[in-house]
């Protein structure tokens, strides 16, 4: 079903209601794996007299019959076209009326895994964004919302869809959801699935049935995903005050599944690797992950199922929140600083990538080809950036009254970003009308900051613009919100943190009463999601890695002191030793948290050099990045021997593995230590640790070491012999592999693995840990002879025929090919032509590639 029909291009300035209501949808599924038989009743009312009824239906749909009232109209008056069916006015009542439909669909041919697909044996859905057309002819659009009442036919156990079950009888169950939505959150699945159970009580006394439903065998890797629903619902009662809605609340694991998880109400499903987690399995970053994407699917249920979007333009209206909330949750879970910190990282490595290349599009978009491609950094991180800052510009509590003004006024609706700002102006009084352009431009604002000092007076000055985009060439000023602290030359805080609102192009702010010349601590907490440029020099920012009290400052201190030195290195210098002797004193400090200095001794990676270096207006060598990043760890390492040697003895963690944030805090500093230690012991110590460790984070980072200096083999057998049939486990040992080889080696790898037998590529899983990890691989993907884009377009064409949403996604692996040498240039360019000459790509692939090579 792969939608390769032109498509002309969507705007958002072309909305129009939908001129019928729809009260109520009724579906009868008789499901089978080559002939599923979906009826579906629709409840209808023409608001607008002599419109056609048209609705949404893949060309794959075989439709068995189509009654109006009980009547079949006249063949003439049923038109097919594309991926649309028509019923003239002339064949319906002007007044309410019931469309009957019958259509047969092939689940078990479904390679997309859009609609209604079978995933190793079980039968599942995803409807967003615009699958359920390929499960029955229907008005596919967010705004057309109603209650839905679901029979489901099938001898397999259990059979589940939204809402509270009605009625369960061998080979048929019934559910009716009474809370009207659209139909991407519609969900079935059915299948032979276990549950693990528990229960919640809401805070007015509603007790509602939890389940996570996995393959029978699994039940013990699913607690750790319950737990952390359950936490979820507390929280979002205590913070939000909002409570869960129905008698049930379903999570479904599958292991083919496009995207991380979704959010059907009452019926989440998720790919399993957001919910399957073991000691032995799954590392500490998959722990948070699991526990930070079950809140983010369960606040959905309010930002995003009551509360929905008008039309995929506003995506970044449920998205950006609920990324918001799910951030929130993590800081009060775990530690807010460390949280915020692997935030900026997140949003560096993918978000600003996205906005300075040819992707580069605002968080609501004001036109596209194909939604699917449009589930991006910007739309999810940068959303949730901006919600931040507008939560800084009018402060805790008028952020609270928004809220709550937001949650009173659209329950029920399908709404825009015009109504979520007009709630905030509302509530406290501000005009936003200049904060929106957050929302309409694209592009990452750069500021330059100065500083003035005079008769104690410091003066700063502010200059911002933000480069073009692609259709976007006039950027006017934003609002930028920028929290500035000063600290004496001894390194107290003398001014805490205050906050400049810079408005307009350029812009200067004073500090008075002075006694000595402070140190400007800048962006603290990254106020907003923009390049802050200003001179320091390596000593004032060794001073701030020091002393800074605001904990992003400070790690963001460190981490420009380590990109001069990278950036020297990979472009010929002699890099100074300021850094390597600051890190020392940091990662001395026993009293710091382990997890931020575990961060901190981390070196930035070599995309992140070669995005600097391309800021900086230089052509990045991804070779000699590489190189420059090798040498300094060694210095690094060298320098520091015996202080990584201790760390690395002292941060073990006595016990049983538990997955709770101060143990891996500790685990994440003593493998950062052991990532050092590794280039210049031999890999002796990875060696051990991984013959002996009894948790993946421990093993993983071990693994890493020793392929990274070619002996990792013994230890590639022994996991392959534990775990051959753990799909999870496997998935990163195909990742691992190709990410840490040898930059040299890094295609050569990724090619002999992808000719295993267990390299089942259709599984998206599988896939991305392979292509995904070739592509992570900097200096190896961007091999001067083009051998990694050639290898990664051949299998994106092979991936477009099946499953279109995951090449279309994979190819982002290119983004960033403008930077690069001509000799680069040219291999990436040619890669990106060949995949775009490929007769019958889909509409998901070649959007994304015609915006790459424009
Ligand atoms: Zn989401």
């Amino acid at each position: 079903m792969s939608q390769t029909d032109p498509q002309p291009v969507q705007y958002l300035a072309d909305y129009r209601p939908w001129p019928f209501t729809l009260s109520e949808t009724r579906l009868d599924v008789t499901l089978a794996p080559r002939d599923t038989r979906v009826r579906a009743e629709l409840r209808l009312t023409p608001q607008q007299a002599g419109s056609d009824l048209v609705l949404d239906g893949g060309t794959e749909l075989r439709l068995i019959s189509l009654t109006v009232d009980g009547q079949q109209p006249d063949p003439s008056h049923v038109i097919r076209e594309g991926e649309r069916l028509t019923v003239v006015a002339a064949a319906l009542p002007q007044g309410p009326f019931t469309l009957a439909t019958e259509v047969g669909i092939d689940p078990a041919d479904n390679t997309a895994f859009e609609g209604l697909y079978l995933s190793n044996g079980i039968f599942c859905t995803q409807c967003e964004a615009e699958g359920f057309r390929h499960i029955t002819f229907y008005p596919d659009r967010p705004d057309v919302m109603t209650t839905f009442s679901v029979t489901i036919r099938s001898d397999l156990p259990v059979l589940l869809s939204n809402g509270n079950p009605v009625s369960k009888a061998p080979g048929v169950a019934e559910w009716h959801d009474p809370w009207p939505k659209p139909c991407y959150l519609f969900a079935l699945v059915a299948g032979d699935l276990v549950a693990v159970s528990d229960s919640f009580t809401t805070r007015s006394g509603r007790k509602v049935a939890l389940n996570v439903w996995v393959r029978p065998g699994d039940q013990h890797r699913a607690d750790f995903a319950m737990q952390s629903l359950i936490k979820s619902m507390k929280w979002d009662e205590d913070v939000y005050g909002r409570e869960y809605d129905l008698d049930v609340f379903n999570i479904v694991a599958v292991d083919d599944f496009n995207m991380g998880a979704m959010e059907n109400k009452g019926l989440n499903i998720f790919n399993s690797k957001l919910v399957l987690a073991s000691p032995e399995t799954a590392t500490d970053a998959d722990y948070e992950r699991i526990e930070s994407v079950i809140a983010h699917e369960y606040f959905h249920n309010w930002t995003g199922n009551r509360i929905t979007c008008r039309d995929w333009f506003q995506l970044c209206l449920k998205e950006g929140l609920t990324v918001f909330r799910d951030q929130q949750f993590t800081s009060d879970m775990r530690s807010a600083a460390v949280k915020r910190i692997e935030d900026v990282q997140a949003l560096r490595a993918r978000q600003f990538r996205e906005d300075q290349g040819p992707l580069a599009h605002p968080p609501r978009p004001d036109h596209y080809e194909e939604i699917n491609n449009f589930y991006t950094a910007t739309v999810y991180e940068k959303g949730a950036e901006v919600i931040g800052m507008l939560k800084r510009l009018v402060g805790n509590d008028g952020y609270a009254k928004a809220l709550d003004l937001y949650f009173d006024r659209h329950d029920g609706d399908a709404a825009t970003i015009e109504d979520w700002l007009k709630v905030f102006e509302d509530a406290t009084g501000r005009d936003l009308a200049q904060f929106k352009r957050w929302y309409t431009d694209a592009g990452t604002p750069v500021v330059e900051m100065s500083e003035d000092w005079q008769d104690g007076r410091l003066t700063l000055s502010f200059r911002q613009s933000t480069p073009p985009t692609p259709g976007q060439t006039e950027k006017p000023a934003r609002i930028i919100p920028i929290a500035v602290g000063l600290l004496g030359p001894n390194g107290d805080e003398v001014a805490g943190t205050r906050v400049l609102e810079l408005s307009e192009d350029s812009q200067s702010f004073d500090f008075d009463g002075l006694s000595a010349r402070p140190v400007v601590s800048a962006l603290r907490g990254f106020s907003a999601p923009i390049i802050l440029r200003r001179d320091l020099d390596d000593a004032t920012r060794a001073f701030l890695l020091a002393h800074d009290t605001d904990p992003f400052a400070r790690w963001e201190a460190g981490r420009e002191l380590a990109l001069s030195a990278l950036t020297t290195l990979a472009t010929g210098g002699e890099a100074g030793s300021s850094y390597i002797a600051s890190i020392g004193a940091l990662i001395a400090e026993d009293q710091t948290d382990p997890a931020f200095r575990a961060l901190s001794l981390n070196l930035p990676g070599e995309e992140e050099i070669a995005t600097r270096l391309a800021y900086l207006g230089q052509t990045p060598d991804p070779d000699a990045i590489h190189t420059a990043r090798t040498d300094l760890a060694r210095r690094i390492a060298s320098a520091h021997e015996p202080l990584l040697s201790r760390i690395y003895d002292e941060m073990t963690v006595p016990g049983a593995y538990s997955p709770d944030a101060v143990s891996a805090a500790r685990r994440a500093l003593r493998i950062a230590a052991l990532g050092l230690l590794g280039r210049i012991d031999g890999g002796e110590r990875a060696e051990v640790l991984f013959g002996v460790a009894g948790n993946m984070t421990e093993r993983m980072a071990a693994l890493a070491v020793l392929l990274r200096l070619g002996h990792g083999a013994p230890a590639l057998a022994a996991l392959l012999d534990e775990f051959g049939d753990n799909r999870l486990v496997m998935d990163k040992w195909f990742s691992i592999q190709a990410m840490a080889a040898p930059p040299q080696d890094a295609v050569a790898v990724a090619s002999a693995l992808a000719e295993r037998n267990d390299f089942d590529w259709k599984n998206p899983n599988r896939f991305r840990a392979l292509l995904g990890g070739l592509a992570a691989n900097h200096a190896g993907f961007h091999s001067v002879d083009g051998s990694g884009y050639a290898f990664t377009a051949d299998w994106l064409i092979r991936m477009d025929a099946v499953n279109p949403q995951i090449a279309a996604r994979m190819s982002t692996a290119f983004e960033t090919w403008p930077r690069y040498d001509e000799m680069r240039r040219a291999h990436a360019r040619a890669a990106l032509e060949r995949i775009a000459s490929v007769k019958g790509l889909s509409r998901n692939t070649r959007e994304m590639v015609s915006r790459m090579i424009a």
